[in-house]
C-alpha cells in the first residue's frame, strides 16, 4: 500500500479524502489518501517522506503552500510561475520531490463560464490560492484590485505578480474590501468561511455581482449563502476542489482518473 497525504494545518475539515479514496478504489490501486495536521516546524520532515519514498505525494493546503515550493528539489511550470504549490509527488529517478501547482487548472475550470475579460475583479487574499488566482485572471484579461489582512503579504504578491500592462493591480487596505461599487467579480481565496466567517463582513452585495467563494465546505459558506439570497452569480468552492484533485491524482498516479467516481464521492460527502 501507498500512502498519499494531505499536509496542513488545519485539516480536518477536508473533503479529498472522499474523492481520492473513491479514485484509487475505482481503478483498483492499493493507495490510501489520509490528511495530516502538519505544523510549519514538521513540513520539512512531511516532505523528506516523499523524498525517501516512504509516501506517494501529498496534497498541500492552508497555511503551506507557499514554504513547501523551497521544500522541493524540482518545479513545474505553474508553481515556478507563481511560487505556491499544493501538490508533491517524487520525480520518476525517483530521488527528488517534484512541487506541482494543480489550483491553477483547478480555478480555470471552476470559472470556465465565467466571463472575465475587462472584468474588474476585487480578489480577497494574498496566500497560496491567491497566487493562482491572480495568475488565471490576469491570463484571461482581467483588471484586479487586492486586499489582504496582513498588507505586507499582499504587497509582496503585487512584486512578485508579473502582469500585462494594460490590466491594473491595485491594492485596497483590507477595511475597505466591503466598498463593492466598483467590482464586478469577488474572489474570497482567504480561509475565512471555514468556520462561519464572512470576509466581507456582511457588506451589501447584489443582483449582477459575481461571488467565487474558493473555500471548500460541506455546507455553503456564509458568503455564498448571502451571495444566492441577493441573486448574485455564485461559484461555490467545490468544482475547483474537483479540478485540482483530478489534475493531482494524474501526478501521483500517471493515470487518468474516474472524474465521475470523484464528483460523486465529493458531492456525496457534502449531501
Ligand atoms: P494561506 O494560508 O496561504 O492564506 C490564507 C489567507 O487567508 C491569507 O490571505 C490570510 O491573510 C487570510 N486569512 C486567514 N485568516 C484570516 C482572518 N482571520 N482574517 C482575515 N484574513 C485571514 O491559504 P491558501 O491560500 O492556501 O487557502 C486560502 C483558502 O482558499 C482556504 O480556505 C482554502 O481552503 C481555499 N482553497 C480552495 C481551493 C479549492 O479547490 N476550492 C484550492 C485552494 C485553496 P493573512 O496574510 O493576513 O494571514
Amino acid at each position: 500500500m501507498s500512502l498519499v497525504l494531505l499536509l496542513g494545518h488545519p485539516v480536518g475539515h477536508s473533503l479529498s479524502p472522499a474523492m481520492h479514496n473513491a479514485a484509487f478504489r475505482a481503478l483498483g490501486l492499493p493507495h490510501t489518501y489520509e490528511a495530516l495536521d502538519v505544523t510549519a516546524d514538521a513540513l520539512p520532515a512531511a516532505v523528506q517522506r516523499i523524498r525517501d519514498g516512504e509516501v506517494l505525494g501529498a496534497n498541500v493546503t492552508v497555511p503551506h503552500k507557499e514554504a513547501v515550493v523551497k521544500l522541493a528539489d524540482t518545479w513545474d511550470g505553474p508553481t515556478a510561475e507563481v511560487g505556491a504549490a499544493n501538490t508533491l509527488a517524487r520525480t520518476a529517478d525517483g530521488r527528488r520531490v517534484l512541487a506541482a501547482n494543480t489550483d491553477l487548472v483547478g480555478f480555470e475550470y471552476a470559472t470556465r463560464e465565467v466571463d472575465l475579460r475587462g472584468k474588474r475583479v476585487l480578489v480577497l487574499g494574498a496566500g497560496g490560492a491567491a497566487r493562482a488566482v491572480l495568475a488565471v485572471l490576469f491570463r484571461r484579461g482581467a483588471h484586479v484590485t487586492l486586499a489582504n489582512r496582513t498588507v505586507e503579504r499582499a504587497r509582496s504578491l503585487v512584486r512578485a505578480t508579473a502582469h500585462p500592462p494594460e490590466l491594473d493591480l491595485r491594492l485596497v487596505d483590507w477595511a475597505d474590501r466591503t466598498d463593492l461599487a466598483a467590482a464586478d467579480v469577488v474572489v474570497n481565496a482567504t480561509s475565512l468561511g471555514l468556520r462561519g466567517e464572512d470576509p466581507l463582513d456582511g457588506a451589501p452585495l447584489r443582483r449582477g455581482l459575481v461571488v467565487i467563494d474558493l473555500v471548500p465546505t460541506a455546507a455553503p459558506t456564509a458568503l455564498a449563502s448571502r451571495a444566492r439570497e441577493a441573486g448574485a452569480l455564485v461559484v461555490d468552492g467545490l468544482p475547483m476542489l474537483l479540478q485540482q484533485a483530478v489534475a493531482s491524482f494524474e501526478v501521483w498516479t500517471g493515470r487518468t482518473p474516474p472524474v465521475d467516481v470523484m464528483r460523486a464521492a465529493l458531492y456525496a460527502s457534502v449531501s
